[in-house]
Parts: structure tokens; sequence; C-alpha cells
């Protein structure tokens, strides 16, 4: 097998840079938590592939279920002949769907495939053009979700000019000093300034940020923005494709506030690991596009729609939405243990429902004076000792923590461990 960096070199050759890598290292194969490189090197894996694996790499159960589908059919295009593992999937879906009354699910095959529908659904239902989203969120590389995103560099700059109508407003971080009255604040002088509140299809949010920084949505504006949407016949969306399937204690984010969307875009961790994304809604929103609108070749793939019947299976029967509270409160404790240590490097900020934890890399102890060459050594270290972690916010300064949910407690203060060891080598 190639070595890391003869790899390294003939991905450099033939792959652009704006495909970036969080890792020097390669994959050879990966069970449940633990990843092994092409030079035999063990890993425990706090990234997930960014939030995909909530029931871990190669979870048997899917494993199986995609083998029984590829020895049936891989492909006939959901629009041409279709198949029950996407009826299936759908029907489950609206069951779970975080809203009362009757739900549709349409299925895709990336997460801004799945925001970008969602927008194109809200808009034909409401016939108004406007979305409005928050600074820092993530939505996407797509034209339309990438004007959307709320961070510039790197996702944003050179790739302009973006679809018009799309607004931002600052989503509120009280350590940032951003609160809820500032984010309702803003969204009232859009309406003063610049956008019609009836010419706004949609509001968009995380219900727990995800790359702008794990971030959580306070209950409050959740509230509020309900109220609003309400009262300007607007849509509110809420896009769980980082943070659904189980990662934050409940099957969808936005459930902990209480507040019903119209429609939820989904990807990441519904089909383990393999290419799926969707959006559920309420069914006479889901049904306003004509016929032929909405689709594509690939979207709801069977062999991806098989996996997801499983990983549904999985959370259940394994009892996920618990895990991932008891395991947030076990990386939790220890975080907050770490956080008084003078030998560790300063930390702040702990936070995240459920198993979605982030927290602040900071210059000194009490502050939240961001240092993102600090978060940049401490993942360097964490890989070193064989810990995969990713950092994220619009700081580049939060370190998340995507463990897998199936994870035994064994690997997971493993992880921890070597956590700590990088937060004391890299300090
Ligand atoms: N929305 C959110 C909240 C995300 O975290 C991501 C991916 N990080 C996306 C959308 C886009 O998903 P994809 O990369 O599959 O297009």
């Amino acid at each position: 097998m190639p070595t890391n960096a003869e790899l390294l070199e003939r991905r450099n050759a033939a792959v652009p840079r704006g495909v970036g890598h969080a890792t020097p290292i390669y994959a050879a194969r990966a069970e449940n938590a633990e990843v092994w490189d092409v030079e035999g090197k063990r890993y425990i894996d706090f990234a997930g592939g960014i939030a995909v694996l909530n029931t871990g790499h190669r979870h048997p159960r899917v494993m199986a279920a995609v083998q029984a589908q590829l020895e049936r059919f891989t492909h006939t295009a959901f629009q041409v002949m279709a198949y029950e593992p996407y009826i299936a999937h759908a029907e489950r879906l609206n069951k779970l769907a975080p809203f009362k009354g009757p739900a549709k699910t349409i299925f895709f095959t990336t997460g801004a495939e799945a925001v970008e529908n969602a927008i194109k659904i809200a808009r034909v239902f409401t016939g108004r053009p406007g979305v409005i989203s928050f600074s820092g969120a993530f939505h996407g590389r797509t034209l339309l979700t990438m004007a959307m995103t709320g961070k510039v560099l790197p996702y944003k700059k050179g790739f302009g000019p973006f679809p018009s109508d799309v607004y931002h407003v600052p989503f509120p971080i009280e350590h940032q000093g951003v609160s809820v009255a500032d984010s309702l604040k803003a969204i009232n002088f859009l309406f003063k300034a610049d956008i019609d509140p009836a010419r706004v299809a949609a509001i968009i949010l995380e219900p727990v940020q995800g790359e702008g920084g794990f971030f959580v949505a306070p209950k409050e504006l959740l509230v509020e923005l309900r109220k609003l949407c309400d009262a300007h016949g607007i849509l509110l969306v809420s896009d769980e494709v980082q943070a659904g399937f189980a990662r934050t204690g409940k099957m969808f984010g936005i459930e902990h506030s209480g507040v019903e969307p119209d429609l939820i875009a989904i990807a990441k961790s519904m089909a383990g690991g393999f290419p799926l994304s969707g959006v559920v809604g309420r069914a006479n929103i889901m049904d306003a596009s004509e016929t032929g609108g909405l689709g594509g070749t690939y979207g709801g793939n069977p062999v991806a729609c098989a996996a997801a019947l499983a990983v549904l299976d999985v959370i259940k029967e394994e009892k996920l939405l618990d895990r991932a509270n008891a395991m947030g409160d076990r990386i939790k404790t220890k975080l907050n243990q770490f956080a008084k240590r003078n030998d560790l490097m300063p930390i702040a900020a702990i936070r995240g429902p459920g198993a979605m934890i982030g927290f602040e890399i900071v210059k000194h102890r009490g502050s939240f004076e961001p240092d993102a060459d600090a978060t940049k050594r401490l993942t360097t270290a964490a890989l070193q000792n064989g810990l995969i972690v990713l950092n994220c916010g619009v700081y580049n300064n939060v370190i998340r923590i995507l463990v897998p949910l199936t994870a035994s407690d064994a690997i997971v203060d493993e992880g921890m461990g070597m956590l700590e060891n990088a937060m004391r080598v890299a300090h």
C-alpha cells in the first residue's frame, strides 16, 4: 500500500487545492469509532466524517441492509422506476417529523442540495423570493446555499456574484455580545430597510450551528421566529444537516425548543456513510411544486435508502438518543475538569446538547479571546496522539466533538485522554 506521504504528493498533483484537508493521513479501513491509515496506524475518530457517522463506521445492521439491496438493484432513478426503500424511508420520516399534521418527504444526495430544495419549495409555496439566514451559518457550497452561508472565508471568496434576495442577520451568541433581542432587532431593521416581509419566503437556521462554531439557537429566538413567520406568512426552515439523527439527544435538534418548523433539511448521519439527503415538510407545502420541478437522477438512491432505514432501526434499538445524552455528559464532565487545569491550554464556553459538543480555545483563562493558532496546534497534536478531531467556528477556535454515538465508554475515554495529552503538549 502507498504511504501517507506518497498519497499526499499524488493528491497534490491530481486534485485541486480548493478541496481542503483537515489531516495528512489516508484511510485504509474503519470500524465503528476507529480508523486505520494506510501505514497501519490506528486513530480514534471524533470527526465522524463531518457528522455523518452517528451510527459509526460500517455498522453491521447498515452493512447487511446495503448488502441485501446490492443484490437486488443499485439504481433505476426514482422518477423512472420507483422503489419501496425510498417510500418506506419517507413514511418513517413523516412519522418522526417534528410538527403536527401530515408530512411528506423527498430525497436528494447532498446537504446543500437538500437546503437548496427546501428554499425552492418555500418559494414555490409562498410565491415569494426572499430568504433570511444568519451570520456564521453554513448551508452548503452550491451558489444559492453559498449565498445563504454566513461566513466569507473560505466559502464565498471569489465565487460571486451570488443569487439575489438572500439576507443575513446576526446569530445570537451572548458571550460575543449578540443577544436574541439584537437578532430580532436586525430582522425588523431588514424589514424596514431592505425587504418587505411580504416578499420573504423563508427564514432558515441551524438549531445548533455546525461549521459556525457549535452555537445553540436559543429557544427564545426560535419561539420569536415562529411568531414572526406566522405573522408574515413566512416559512421557518430548520437546517438539521449536521444536528439531526440523534446527535443532540433528539432525532432533530429543533425538538429541544418545542418550536415546530415548516420544513427541515436532512442529510449526513441519516444514511450511515452513504450519500442521502432530503427535505421533510408539511404535506401541503411539499406538494406546491409542479410535477418534475423537484428531484434528480440520484436523489434517494436505493442503496442509500436501505442504509438509512437500518440507521433508524439502530437509533431506536440501541437507544442512541439516551446514549447521546450520557456520552455528552461524560465528555462535558471531562472538559470541565480540563478547563480548570493550568498545565493544559485554556479553554472556555463548553457547550452543546446531547453529544454535539464544542468548546473554545482562548488566549487567556477567563477570556473569550479566540486563539486560532493554538487550535491548529491542538488538532495537529491530537492527530499525532491518534485522535482525529475537527475545529470549526467563524474564528477557527472551536473544537467540535462528533464521536459516533455507538462508541463504547472505553473508546470515548481513550479519545478524551488523547485530547488531554494534546492540550498539554500544544499548550
Ligand atoms: N447544512 C449544514 C448545517 C451543514 O453542516 C452542511 C455540511 N457541513 C451542509 C448544509 C452542506 O452539506 P453537504 O456538504 O453534504 O452539501
